[in-house]
């Protein structure tokens, strides 16, 4: 399936999506990568939607990438006597660890090991941020707390805690069961939720190792603090803009988006826009003008990927909605003002070895208006490099591991292909020129090649080779 659009789509499967006939009509419409969302849904479920991916990979001859995204630490009251409760501005609350339902004074919160980490005059957001208390006094096992918007709490609703550096791992036990069920299921990249620091990063890499990608999703402002030591830890990075709304003003949701997207570009690591992108499509099959007009703002500022969540797991309009997100990518970058805005930004080289060569590459490509780069790499970094070029013509991911093959869904402009391990020059050429073959059928051009010598070490590249097909 050949798209025409460099942006990726990344659709999350939940009820309204978990058939094959569902997901191989959103991979017709544009998915380029699935996300199993493991806030929701049971092993059984996403372990079948795993199956049925690979199923649409195989009849399409094409590759899918999945990104298990993972619950992290989200904390929660318990539940009320009567289900719910309404809280005025103004009065008291407390928060406890009694073993009880709540009423209109009290609820359990239960996450002992966050009394301690409290301060007074901090501010505890309850259900995405509808309403705010601020803490007065901190007890051994019972927070007291002023209602400063109230308005009605139910059970188990979540609450977000900007203000303190929680001492919780990102990574809980639920998170570590599922983690290793994704990893035998074979997932290409891991999304860690609620990342607050490098060291989260690092846990996470000690588990997963290279078994799959890991995408930190960035929705806390100590993650933000932190920004370029995350970014260079994780593979890459996604704005969480939901979770990041409640935990920052809201306002300054657009800015941090801007300056995520901007440093990614800048260090050559990809970036997925997420949260809210056509979320009236949930309900109506067409969005509305603002959130067309989001979309687009996130591929002008060069993001990778844009996701889609309940408008594709629950919604009543997932197929349309993907194919919206297409149609809004495509539009975009047929403006000449994307390719000024790619342009604009793009950063100088750093990895001197590898950048002179990607430089190159990119300028053949674009004098000898060629058919694409095809770039053979083992890790994928080559190709993040080239990718952080944004060349005018596409760029053939080529590498001999799945998981890698998979993971260039994901990155901005690639197509990949999985392909064998190179002998000598001119079986380069012809892993190469098939490659592209296959990927465009028909076609007649030139294309720049570009590999590293010896082949088969994971050295940076050192040939370009251009050839006619
Ligand atoms: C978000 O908060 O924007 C997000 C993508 O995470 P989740 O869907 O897990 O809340």
């Amino acid at each position: 399936m050949l798209r025409k659009r460099q942006a990726k789509i990344v659709a999350t499967l939940g009820p309204s999506s978990s058939t094959f006939e569902m997901i191989e009509s959103l991979f017709l419409e544009g998915a380029d990568v699935f996300r199993l969302n493991f806030s929701h849904g049971s092993h059984e479920v996403h372990a079948q939607n795993y199956q049925y991916i690979r199923e649409v990979e195989d009849k399409h001859k094409t590759l899918i990438g999945v990104l298990m995204d993972l619950q992290g630490p989200k904390i929660r009251v318990g539940k009320f006597e009567n289900e719910k409760i309404l809280l005025e501005a103004g009065q008291k609350f407390i928060l406890d660890l009694q073993d009880k339902d709540g009423d209109q004074t009290r609820v359990t919160l239960p996450h002992p090991e966050l009394f301690a980490a409290m301060k007074e005059g901090a501010t505890l957001l309850l259900d995405d941020g509808k309403l705010k208390l601020t803490i007065l006094e901190i007890h051994e096992d019972q927070i007291i707390t002023q209602v400063e918007v109230g308005g009605e709490l139910s059970n188990r609703k979540g609450v977000n805690i900007p203000d303190v550096l929680l001492p919780i791992s990102a990574l809980t036990e639920k998170d570590r069961v599922d983690l290793a069920f994704g990893l035998s299921l074979g997932v290409d990249c891991v999304a860690l939720s609620f990342v607050q620091s490098p060291e989260d990063v690092m846990v996470a890499r000690g588990i997963i190792g290279n078994r799959a990608k890991i995408i930190s999703k960035l929705e806390k402002p100590l993650a933000i603090e932190h920004l370029e030591d995350i970014v260079n830890l994780s593979d890459g990075v996604m704005v969480a803009r939901g979770d990041l709304g409640v935990e920052m003003p809201i306002q300054y949701v657009p800015s941090i988006q801007k300056r995520i997207i901007h440093l990614c570009r800048n260090v050559g690591k990809p970036v997925i826009v997420a949260t809210q992108m056509l979320e009236s499509m949930i309900q109506v099959p067409t969005p509305t003008r603002a959130e067309a007009s989001d979309v687009a703002t996130a591929v002008y500022d060069g993001a990778d990927a844009v996701m889609l969540s309940a408008e594709s797991a629950s919604g009543s309009y997932p197929i349309e909605a993907v194919g919206m997100m297409d149609k809004i990518i495509q539009a975009t970058e047929e403006d000449p003002y994307a390719r000024v805005m790619w342009d604009a930004h793009k950063a100088s080289a750093e990895i001197m070895e590898v950048d002179s060569v990607v430089f190159a590459a990119r300028e053949i490509a674009n004098l000898s208006d060629s058919l694409g780069i095809a770039t053979f790499t083992a890790s994928g970094r080559t190709v993040l490099r080239v990718v952080r070029e944004r060349p005018y013509c596409p760029i053939f991911g080529l590498t001999q591991y799945d998981q890698i093959a998979r993971f260039m869904t994901l990155l901005w402009g690639v197509r990949p292909a999985l392909v064998d391990g190179i002998q000598n020059l001119d079986h380069m050429v012809e892993i190469a020129c098939d490659a592209v073959k296959d990927i465009l059928p028909g076609k007649n051009g030139q294309i720049v090649i570009m590999a590293g010598v010896p082949f088969g070490d994971a050295g940076p590249p050192n040939i370009l080779r251009l050839v006619q097909i």
